[in-house]
């Protein structure tokens, strides 16, 4: 579903992400875990093209959005990131809308649906993620767990084919993540392809299928969870699990 290769990002001098190539498949839910600046949002970022790289190649269900350092067209640029829904460690819901008007701005003005149509669509995602109480209310209403579950239900509202996470529990009090974490696992269960950048190693090893440990622009090492969280291969993955776990 995702191929990137030899992806290169830098700013000025420094080398972000230094010749990266994974792939995820479809249904995969893919952690990438690693220090703080290893440029694990970087690469996040890269793929929706809230970036723009210097180098390589990433393309998405057989399109490319960027080849050996050449981007497509812009048209074909936005349709290829339209396939793809972020979420952010901030939320960045629009303060002055409602819940239901967060969910249904996009849609409006991107898709050639009936508002009906898309109405109901919020109306049945709400109910999903258990917030439909909540549509009328403003986010500063809510709780950080409740804003971070109206920001996948927004994202949802565009039928993502794959879904990016960027820490999404990283700005929530302990007793919090839980509930943002329970709607990811569902996600997952219904086969929805994701790749999250979190530092939840539980997460990581219940649902993920795969771990990606990123460090200084690079990827040391992948795997299935069992082996990589067991059995790291490299001293720095190493050091950094003790860290973490
Ligand atoms: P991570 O998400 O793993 O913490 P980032 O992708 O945010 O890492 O950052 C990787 C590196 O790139 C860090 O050294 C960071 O300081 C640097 N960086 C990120 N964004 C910028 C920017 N806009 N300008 C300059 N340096 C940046
Ligand atoms: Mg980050």
């Amino acid at each position: 579903m995702i191929e990137v290769k030899n992806l290169k990002k830098s700013y000025g001098h420094l080398d972000v992400l230094k010749q990266i190539t994974f792939d995820v498949n479809k249904n995969d839910v893919v952690a990438v875990i690693g220090p703080s600046g290893s440029g694990k949002s970087t690469m996040l970022r890269s793929l929706v093209q809230l970036e723009t790289i210097d180098g390589g190649s990433i393309c998405v269900s057989g399109d490319y959005l960027v080849k050996d350092g050449v981007y497509s067209k812009p048209a074909d640029i936005k349709n290829i990131t339209a396939k793809m829904g972020m979420v952010f460690q901030h939320f960045n819901l629009f303060p002055h809308l409602t819940v239901k008007e967060n969910l249904e701005l996009a849609p409006k003005l991107v898709k050639k649906q009936a508002p009906s149509a898309i109405q109901q669509q919020s109306k049945d995602i709400l109910e999903k993620i258990g917030l439909s109480s909540h549509a009328n209310a403003y986010p500063s209403n809510l709780s950080g767990g409740q804003k971070q579950r109206v920001a996948i239900a927004r994202a949802l509202m565009m039928n993502p084919d794959i879904l990016l996470f960027d820490e999404p529990t990283s700005a929530l009090d302990p007793e919090l993540t839980g509930e943002v974490l329970q709607v990811m696992k569902d996600l997952a269960k219904e086969h929805m392809t994701m790749i999250v950048v979190t530092h939840e190693m539980g997460f990581a090893k219940e649902v993920a299928n795969r771990v990606i440990f990123m460090d200084n622009g690079e990827i040391v090492e992948s795997g299935h969870p069992a082996e990589l969280f067991e059995n790291p291969q490299h001293e720095r993955t190493k050091a950094f699990l003790n860290r973490s776990l």
